[in-house]
């Protein structure tokens, strides 16, 4: 037997031992995806979290992911398998700046993607992601939003949204704004009349050469909806893992190489030993998860755009 089989043969045991459910986003890799018991985006993650009647989640994503679902569930033991596996994005929202643009701009509503950390989420009055950023802007009273932190989302909101300011925040995600218009217009070179989907996280420059910008639960339904037999997708180099496996008549392309490293520090060793010990469990200060709790309540509410 193989080590990776090995591994797999003792999670499965483990997890029947114990009352634990594994979930993975669509980033991890595939041996992780293959050992989850669900699949998806931080939106159909949350979603399926709080549908579970389980004591404890391992929840193999970024940090933002396992706190929001720590938050939407305090009943449940949410085991983050690697506390260091961390998004970049949602750490380039600085709290005293965000303090001090409230204080300024007390009308301003704060939508905050949920790829921020519970502190963003604690000052924020909805989150969404970025499946529902588009209705959770429209949903909002306030004649001014600021929507954090990321520039890309943020820019691609406002092309729907023209009864209301909306100031973007300068975060990014390393991954999505290194995939070049360049790089896809090479592949589409080599494939003509393949279909381009990308993540609304990519630059401008890139959805304009897009067929559509979508959340990563949008580009599996966009590929087993349409009848094109070949598609350029731009998001994290993982997501092909799930396409191959669920979307068999179609090649997927994917531009450059984007690879969120921070995604691939879960490892099936990491989610082996919190098996184990049902360990380590995600802890929130009571006080900050109850003021990011009716943001969060709020984006989930909502539903998909
Ligand atoms: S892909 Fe981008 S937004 Fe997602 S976790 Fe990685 S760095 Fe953060």
């Amino acid at each position: 037997m193989s080590a990776d089989e090995d591994i797999r043969k003792n999670i499965k045991e483990l997890k029947r031992e114990k009352d634990v459910v594994i979930v993975a986003h669509n980033y991890q890799t595939g041996l992780i995806q293959d050992i989850g018991d669900y699949v998806g985006d931080s939106f159909g993650l949350a979603q399926k979290v709080n549908e579970m009647d389980v004591s404890n989640v391992v929840f193999c994503g970024v940090d933002f992911m396992a706190e929001s679902a720590a938050i939407l569930n305090p009943d449940k033991n949410v085991i983050h398998p690697e506390p260091e596996s961390r998004c970049p994005m949602a750490a380039m929202v600085d709290m005293d700046e965000l303090k001090s643009y409230k204080e300024k701009n007390p009308d301003t509503a704060i939508v905050s993607y949920v790829n921020t950390n519970v502190e963003t989420k604690a000052r924020s009055d909805i989150c969404c992601t970025s499946s529902n950023a588009v209705k959770v802007v429209r949903s909002v009273d306030e004649e001014k939003v600021l929507f954090l932190p990321d520039k890309n989302l943020g820019r691609y909101i406002k092309r729907f949204i023209d009864d209301k300011e909306v100031e973007v925040w300068e975060g990014y995600c390393g991954t999505h704004d290194d995939i070049t218009a360049a790089d896809v217009k090479g592949l589409k070179d080599e494939h003509p009349d393949a279909e381009v989907v990308v993540h609304p996280e990519c630059r401008p420059e890139v959805i304009d050469i897009a067929d559509y910008a979508e959340s990563t639960a949008g580009i599996l339904n966009r590929a087993k909806e349409s009848d094109v037999d070949e598609m350029i997708i731009g998001t994290e180099k993982e997501m092909g893992y799930r396409l191959r496996k669920e979307v068999k008549d179609k090649e997927f392309y994917f531009p450059g190489d984007p690879t969120c490293q921070n995604m691939k520090k879960i490892t099936p060793e990491k989610v082996l030993r919190s098996l184990e010990t049902l360990e380590p469990v995600v802890e929130i200060e009571d006080e900050v998860a109850e003021r990011a709790l009716k943001p969060l309540e709020k984006m989930v509410d909502l539903g998909r755009g």
